[in-house]
C-alpha cells in the first residue's frame, strides 16, 4: 500500500485508523523499558505531540540510543487507536530513521522547565519548545486574520515604505540609513555631514509609522492598512517595548471618530474571537502554564485565566469616555491619594503611563477602555482640532495587562488648521508638501489608527514580555539571533 506524508496534526485529527503512515518529526521525549519504547514526536503543526511505540526487539541498540531528545526522525509504521491513555491513536512503529542528532551532552533544550530568560539566550531554538511553538501558531493564526478581517470588510492591503525621509513623527528617535562611511563623512562647509552626498540625496531613516503614506492611500482608495516593521530608536527598556515592531494601520476616507472607535472595537473582537476558534489547543496550553505561574502569586494579585479573559474581552462593550474625564476619575482615586503611583496624577495636561491607564481598565471599569480628546500637546500634530482649542480627537485603547494597545485619531483635514498646528511645534512645511496635497485637493474627514501587533499577541497569549511574542526581537543593546 502506497502511503503518503503527512503531518502529525493531520495523524491525530483524522478519523482513519490501521493503515500505513509515515511521519517526520523531532523527539520530544522517549521513555519505556526493555522491551518497549514510546517516543513522543512532534513536528510543529500542532502543540500535541504523537505517540510512536517502538518494540525495541525490532531495532538495533544503535538507532535506538540515537533516538534522544532533540533529534530529527523519520518513522513508517501502522496508525491505530491507543490503548494507553492521554492520546487517542499511536504508531507503531516498523521502520525508524534517524535524520539528525542531537548530543543529549551539548542540546540545551532538555525534557524539563526552562525560563523564558534562558530561551531568550538561546532564541534560535526556542521555537522547539511548547510554550514557542504555541506563541508563533498563534501569532500566524493572528496575522492571517487581520488580512482576513481587513478583505472581509472592503480595504486594501497598501505597503507603505520602510525608508523614509520625513522626520517629522519620530525626530531623534529614529534609525539613519545611510551608505555614508561613518570615519570619514563628506561635511558641508558648516561641518556638518553633507547628507546630500547620501545614497538618497537626503538624510533617510527606519519608518516608526506607515501612517502618512496611508493616509495618501486612503484618500483614493477609501480604506486601506498597511501590516509590516516599523523601527524605534527609543531606550524604552520595558516588557512592552521593541526597537523593531510590527503595526497594523488601517486608514479610512469619510470615517470620523465614532466610526473609527467602532471599527477598532469590532476589529479587536474579531481578532480574539478568532483565536478562541482556531487556536483552542494552544490556548489552553498557556493557559494551564500561566495558571501554574499565578499559583505563586497573592489571591488578589492573581489575574483572570486567559480563555475567561479572552472571552470576557468579547463579551464587553469596550468603555468609552474622554481623557479629562479619566483625569478626574484618576486624580480622585484611591491609589493616587495614596501615592501609589509611581508618576502621580496631578491635573489636566499630563501624559498617561501604563499604570495610569491599567489601572482605569484592571481596577475602575474592569473592561477594555477607549480615551477620547487628548490634550493637544501630548498629541501628534496631524490630529482633529476639537472646537475647544484645547484638545485634540484622538483615541487610545487601552487593554488589561498592557495599557495602550490601539492609538489613533481622527485626522485634520482643514488645510489651514493642519499647517499652523505644524508651524506650531516646529514641523518644516515645505518638505511635507506631499502630505499637504491631501488637503489642499478633495480633502475629507478621515481617520485610522495602529495596533501594535506584538501587544496584540501579548494579549492573546497571556506572554508577559514582548520579547517573548516576537520571533527575534531587537531591543537597545540586543539584536544578536
Ligand atoms: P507607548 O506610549 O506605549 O510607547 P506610543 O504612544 O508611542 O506607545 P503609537 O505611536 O501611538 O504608540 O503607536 C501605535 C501602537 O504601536 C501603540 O498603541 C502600540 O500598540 C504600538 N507600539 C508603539 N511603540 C511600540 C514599541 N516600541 N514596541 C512595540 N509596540 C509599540
Ligand atoms: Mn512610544
Amino acid at each position: 500500500m502506497k502511503t503518503k506524508k503527512v503531518s502529525v496534526k493531520d495523524l491525530l485529527e483524522s478519523g482513519e485508523c490501521n493503515k500505513e503512515v509515515e511521519i517526520s518529526g523531532w523527539v520530544r521525549t522517549k521513555r519505556g523499558n526493555k522491551q518497549v519504547n514510546f517516543i513522543a514526536l512532534n513536528d510543529g503543526s500542532t502543540i500535541n505531540n504523537i505517540q510512536v511505540v517502538v518494540e525495541t526487539e525490532n531495532f538495533s541498540e544503535e538507532v535506538l540510543k540515537k533516538i534522544t531528545t532533540g533529534a530529527a526522525i523519520h518513522v513508517q509504521g501502522l496508525l491505530v487507536e491507543s490503548s494507553g491513555s492521554g492520546q487517542a491513536r499511536e504508531i507503531q512503529a516498523k521502520v525508524l530513521d534517524v535524520l539528525g542528532e542531537a548530543d543529549p551532552d551539548k542540546y540545551p533544550i532538555q525534557p524539563k522547565k526552562h525560563s523564558l530568560e534562558f530561551l531568550r539566550e538561546v532564541a534560535h531554538l526556542r521555537f522547539r519548545t511548547n510554550v514557542f511553538g504555541a506563541v508563533f501558531r498563534i501569532r500566524h493564526a493572528m496575522a492571517f486574520a487581520i488580512h482576513q478581517y481587513f478583505n472581509e470588510h472592503g480595504f486594501y492591503y497598501l505597503h507603505t515604505p520602510l525608508i523614509t525621509a520625513s522626520d517629522c513623527e519620530g525626530a531623534g528617535e529614529m534609525f539613519r540609513v545611510t551608505t555614508l562611511d561613518p570615519k570619514n563623512p563628506p561635511l558641508t562647509e558648516n561641518g556638518e555631514v553633507d547628507y546630500k552626498q547620501d545614497f538618497f540625496g537626503r538624510a533617510t531613516n527606519l519608518t516608526v509609522s506607515g501612517q502618512l503614506e496611508g493616509e495618501l492611500g486612503a484618500m483614493a482608495l477609501g480604506k486601506i492598512y498597511t501590516f509590516g516593521p516599523t523601527f524605534r530608536a527609543e531606550n524604552s527598556n520595558t516588557t512592552r517595548h521593541l526597537s523593531e515592531f510590527w503595526m497594523i494601520e488601517p486608514e479610512m476616507a469619510f470615517y470620523d471618530l465614532n466610526d473609527n472607535m467602532d471599527l477598532a472595537e469590532d476589529f479587536l473582537k474579531y481578532l480574539i474571537k478568532y483565536a478562541l476558534e482556531h487556536c483552542m489547543d494552544d490556548l489552553k496550553f498557556l493557559s494551564a502554564r500561566l495558571q501554574e505561574e499565578e499559583k505563586t502569586k497573592k489571591a488578589e494579585e492573581r489575574s483572570m485565566e486567559l480563555i475567561e479573559k479572552l472571552n470576557f474581552v468579547l463579551t464587553h462593550d469596550f468603555e468609552r469616555l474622554s481623557y479629562t474625564e479619566a483625569i478626574e476619575i484618576l486624580k480622585n482615586s484611591k491609589q493616587n491619594k495614596s501615592g501609589k503611583f509611581q508618576y502621580p496624577v496631578t491635573g489636566w495636561g499630563v501624559d498617561l503611563q501604563s499604570e495610569h491607564e491599567r489601572y482605569l481598565v484592571e481596577k475602575h471599569f474592569k473592561k477594555p477602555v477607549i480615551l477620547t480628546g487628548y490634550p493637544k500637546e501630548i498629541k501628534a500634530f496631524y490630529m482633529k482640532q476639537n472646537p475647544d482649542g484645547k484638545t485634540v480627537a484622538a483615541m487610545d485603547v487601552l487593554f488589561p495587562q498592557i495599557g495602550e494597545i490601539i492609538g489613533g485619531s481622527q485626522r485634520e483635514e482643514d488645510y489651514e488648521k493642519l499647517v499652523n498646528r505644524m508651524r506650531e511645534v516646529g514641523i518644516p512645511v515645505e518638505s511635507m508638501s506631499y502630505y499637504l496635497d491631501t488637503r489642499r485637493y478633495g480633502s475629507a474627514v478621515h481617520s485610522g489608527f495602529g495596533l501594535g501587533f506584538e501587544r496584540l499577541l501579548l494579549f492573546v497569549t497571556g506572554m508577559g514580555n514582548i520579547r517573548d511574542v516576537i520571533p527575534f526581537p531587537r531591543t537597545p543593546k540586543n539584536a544578536e539571533f
